[in-house]
């Protein structure tokens, strides 16, 4: 998962781009950057870290122009170093093109194994860089062109970001997995994964950019094209469930809306006589408020999150991962003590973490703790830009609910069902991709690509050979 974010013809592209990233921040934070141009050259300053880290003043003045990409990045494909770090810029045929990408290719090793053996040098492991390769050995006379021959060669998920000295391209793959919009201010056009990032610089919503197109925007202007095809499209339902912000318009849909939605389905459908409804936060908040006013059990904090330690699920590696289970949360004994709790939470992949916050409700005086689930089982890994682990990590892949349950020794622990998901979700036909709760993969998987179905083993090895683990 990344945020992707650009402006055109705006002369604070960069601060605004710097601003749009801000609010993108949750959907990576391993290294980030800006890349602007000035219809002469492009400018990019790029590192590791956060953005409020990354960017000072002085970086900023030196990214002049009125047109600028950005990019939040996490490690779904390629190590985490400064390397992967997006922007990539190269210098083509085209001219100098920076391109900030948001998703997976699950063609890429394919790709890059056939690009390589035509004498291809890559200068990172991410999977985006294969876009670029693809791009500067195209025939086709123009950029655009080439972009459009290029993007049919891929395949997967991807919403893209390309800056040249004096255009603003967007992309997105047939298929909708990622989001990304179109905003304006004072008219200039922005674009971003989520309208988060509009109402952070006062732009205004203007809709998603619909899956199959590229949009080209020079100056004022703005062209549309379609480029490619797919039967219909499998938007990341993930994104609602999960990774988006609850205050950001994703695939049209305001995520907290659908979030509250999912809670009283939840509470529909697996009642429980308990005293109170306790979110995990922050992902578990919405749902949590649903839960409590469809089911009349009051609601209450009695978790409290440090906000300065990262979000558990989004650090790649295991030793943080731990550490942040610990210190992240606490609980208010005063309200649970005595107490028969429902804890609420977005989702559970390894049980790990439910286990030790069981543990601790419990620990802080609660009578009963009873843990409700605000999606389906997590049975499948996703190979289209969220970092979920592998298949034997995911514990909902071998067990059953009451083993689960009785593995995060809790009370009682039901899951929100997939209809009920895509009820919330106001899914409209078969628009959604639910692969990790289904294992049912919307794209057929390409040469080399192991079977889901087939192998378990096979898929690890590939996940691993995407994301290595040092
Ligand atoms: S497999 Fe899951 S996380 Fe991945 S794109 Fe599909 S719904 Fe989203």
């Amino acid at each position: 998962m990344c945020g992707i974010f650009g402006i055109a013809n705006n002369s604070d592209a960069a601060t605004l781009t710097h601003l749009g990233l801000y609010a993108l921040q949750h959907r990576g934070q391993e290294s980030t950057g800006i890349s602007s141009s000035d219809s002469e050259q492009l400018y990019t300053h790029k590192a590791m870290g956060h953005v409020a880290d990354v960017f000072d003043e002085a970086a900023l003045s030196r990214l002049k122009g009125s047109n600028a990409i950005g990019h939040t990045r996490y490690s779904t494909a390629g190590d985490s170093n400064e390397g992967n770090a997006q922007p990539i810029v190269v210098n083509c045929s085209f001219g100098t093109v920076a391109l900030c990408h948001n998703g997976n290719l699950i063609n890429a090793v394919s790709l890059r194994q056939s690009l390589e053996s035509q004498g291809a040098i890559f200068q990172s492991t991410a999977d985006t860089e294969v876009i670029l390769h693809l791009l500067a050995r195209s025939q086709q006379g123009t950029l655009l062109d080439a972009l459009a021959e290029c993007l049919m060669q891929v395949q997967g998920a991807f919403s893209l970001l390309l800056l040249t000295k004096d255009t603003v391209i967007a992309a997105r793959d047939p298929y909708g997995f990622r989001p990304l919009c179109l905003g304006k201010i004072n008219g200039s056009h922005v674009l971003a994964s989520e309208s988060c990032a509009f109402d952070l610089i006062n732009a205004q919503y203007v809709r998603e950019i619909e899956p199959s197109k590229i949009l080209v925007i020079r100056g004022e202007q703005v062209q549309s094209i379609k480029v490619l095809h797919a039967p219909h499209t499998t938007k990341c339902i993930f994104e609602h469930v999960y990774f988006s912000r609850p205050d950001s318009l994703v695939f049209g849909r305001t995520v907290q809306a659908t979030r509250d939605r999912m809670g009283r389905a939840l509470a529909r459908e697996n009642p429980v006589e308990a005293d109170l409804v306790v979110p995990i936060p922050d992902s578990g908040m919405a749902a949590a408020v649903g839960y409590s006013q469809e089911s009349g059990i009051p609601f209450a904090m009695g978790l409290i999150r440090n906000h300065y330690v990262g979000r558990t699920f989004i650090e790649p590696q295991r030793a943080i991962r731990n550490f942040g289970v610990k210190v992240k949360l606490n609980p208010v004994r005063e309200l649970l003590a005595g107490k028969r709790v429902i804890l609420i939470d977005d989702s559970l992949v390894r049980g790990t973490t439910s286990r030790k916050i069981v543990k601790m409700v419990r620990a802080a005086g609660a009578k009963e703790v009873h843990m409700r689930i605000s999606c389906p089982p997590t049975i499948s890994p996703c190979f289209y830009g969220v970092d979920t682990p592998a298949k034997k990590e995911l514990v909902a892949s071998s067990h059953t609910v009451e083993e689960i349950c009785k593995n995060i020794e809790a009370d009682s622990l039901a899951y929100l069902s997939l209809g009920g998901l895509l009820e919330a979700v106001n899914a409209k036909g078969n628009e959604f991709c639910t692969a990790c709760y289904t294992g049912k993969y919307p794209i057929d998987f390409p040469d080399g690509f192991p079977d889901a179905r087939e192998s378990e083993r096979q898929l690890d090895l590939w996940e691993a050979s995407l994301n290595p683990v040092p």
